[in-house]
């Protein structure tokens, strides 16, 4: 039984922020995820914007928390090596009638302190392929990697001494005299406080200790992809008028870091939180929606989709939009709820740690760390270095001129710093995340086995424990032809 003071329930965005925030403190803390690795739910399936604050209700956390999280964003990026660019946005009103919703947008985003609001003429924007009436411009919007984001707070919390413990579910929580017991997978462990970032699974954190007095309702969003051919496509962000109706922004057009552009996220509620699946005739509606903004995306455009689970605290019925719940169980001291942390999540998520830290330190008494690393060193990646930079290095190293991902140049070197990682994640997907490879066109086809070679061989990971992404997805049954001592 280990004796921590903090335990965090997730390791999603806003588990590896608290983490992060924590770790400037001396305080023994650890992160509980029962994926493989950090960002295995909301965090790594998302838009991957970062947020103005036009859209939350002044008085709101959300708008509070969105507002604060973007104005840090460039730092932490620029320390912790996860790239942010400013494209901004656009929110397009197709008539006149729409136009009166992008006055109300700009209020909202003045109320909250947004800079740089300005209602251009429909000829005004600078999007070629982009017909409207009018449009809001939002300059302070900007695009991340969502997944590059949560492992990059989640590495400098490890460097920094926060114990991440990775396939490992929180089963019970039990209210001691001086804190909690907390039963998982891995076996049990104590901690004064517990944070529940469990996103999804917020209720069922709750209820192990007290009864709910909320309900979560999972909304799916699907996306398709785009492939980098068509990047010119638009050159910031495109939205529509909020869907009031549900709670959601509706489906934008959004260019990414790496060069594709992205369509959606559908609304849908559903029963089961897990059903993450991406449907044809989703597919059929996305396009067609973005279609309305911009009519020259053809069908071939698209490569790839996939889906992200909204954690929502407001029904269809009752419009599906309701404000972060970020307190102390109602009726358990010591617990500290986060509860629906749905979009502006990511853009919330560094201001949303700092909260969370404050109301730790009514409890705990916080003294800064004399040692504490806010930098994160992360190398240039070697698709992106001069010719002369990548010589250097394979004459120093010949594992640097080995390629391994053809189609994203990623070199021997690469995967096994991203094999290193502090955190001790090893799946596939792990790699795929920090360096790219099998992110490319051919989706892992060529590079597959040369990472299993590299897991086998220099990891001494054997290929039956070996997963693509979680923990119940092995790659492989066994050897063919093995050897039997029988
Ligand atoms: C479709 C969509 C689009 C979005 N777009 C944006 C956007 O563009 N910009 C923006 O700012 N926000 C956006 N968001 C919101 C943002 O993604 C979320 O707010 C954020 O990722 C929530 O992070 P989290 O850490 O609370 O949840 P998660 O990332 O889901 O993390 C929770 C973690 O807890 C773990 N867990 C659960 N139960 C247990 C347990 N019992 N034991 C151990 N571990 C457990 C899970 O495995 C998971 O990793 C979007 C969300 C969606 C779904």
């Amino acid at each position: 039984m280990k004796n921590f003071q903090v335990a965090i329930i997730g390791g999603g965005v806003i588990g590896s922020a608290i983490a992060r925030e924590l770790s400037k403190y001396k305080l023994d803390v650890v992160v509980f995820e029962m994926g493989s690795d950090v960002a295995s739910g909301a965090s790594k399936a998302n838009s991957g914007v970062v947020h103005s604050g036009i859209n939350s209700a002044p008085s709101s956390l959300k708008a509070r928390f969105c507002v604060e999280g973007n104005k840090m964003f460039q730092s932490l990026a620029d320390g912790l090596g996860f790239p942010v660019r400013w494209v901004g946005k656009c929110v397009i009103a197709k008539n006149e009638e729409e136009l009166s919703e992008l006055k109300r947008l700009k209020q909202v985003g003045m109320d909250n302190s947004v800079p740089g609001l300005e209602i251009k003429d429909g000829s005004e924007i600078n999007e070629s392929n982009v017909s409207c009436h009018a449009a809001l411009w939002v300059p302070t919007a900007g695009i991340t990697l969502p997944y590059e984001f949560t492992i990059a707070l989640a590495e400098n919390a490890a460097e920094n001494n926060v114990k991440f413990l990775l396939e490992t579910k929180v089963t019970g929580l039990k209210k001691q005299k001086n804190g909690f017991l907390i039963k998982t997978t891995k076996g049990d462990f104590n901690s004064e406080i517990v944070v529940n970032a469990a996103g999804l699974n917020c209720r069922e954190i709750v209820s192990m200790l007290e009864e709910p007095d909320f309900q979560v309702y999972p909304c799916r969003g699907e996306y398709l992809i785009l492939d980098k051919k068509y990047r010119s496509l638009v050159n910031s962000m495109i939205y529509p008028v909020p869907v009031k109706e549900l709670g959601v922004l509706g489906v934008h057009i959004t260019p990414t870091i790496e060069g594709n552009i992205l369509l959606g996220p559908s609304a849908e509620f559903i029963d089961d939180a897990e059903d993450k699946r991406t449907t044809k005739e989703m597919m059929k509606t996305l396009l067609k929606e973005a279609r309305e903004i911009i009519p020259a995306i053809p069908d071939k455009a698209v490569i790839n989709a996939y889906s992200g689970m909204r954690c929502k605290l407001a029904s269809l019925k009752e419009g599906g939009w309701a404000d972060y719940q970020i307190e102390e169980g109602k009726q358990t001291p010591g617990l500290i709820n986060l509860l629906g942390i749905e979009s502006p999540g990511l853009t919330a998520a560094p201001a949303i740690a700092k909260e969370v830290t404050k109301m730790i330190s009514q409890s705990i008494k916080l003294k800064t760390k004399n040692n504490f690393k806010s930098r994160r060193v992360k190398g240039k990646r070697f698709s992106e270095m001069t010719p002369q930079e990548q010589s250097i290095l394979i004459k120093k190293d010949d594992r640097w001129g080995r390629i391994v991902c053809r189609c994203e140049h990623v070199t021997e070197a690469e995967v096994i710093e991203a094999l290193s990682n502090p955190l001790g994640a090893r799946t596939l997907s792990s790699v795929k995340y920090r360096c790219r490879a099998g992110m490319g066109r051919c989706q892992g086809g060529f590079c597959t086995q040369h990472i299993v070679r590299i897991m086998e061989g220099q990891f001494n990971i054997d290929v039956k424990d070996m997963k693509l992404k979680s923990p119940d997805s092995n790659l492989f049954y066994g050897r063919t032809r093995e050897v039997k001592d029988d």
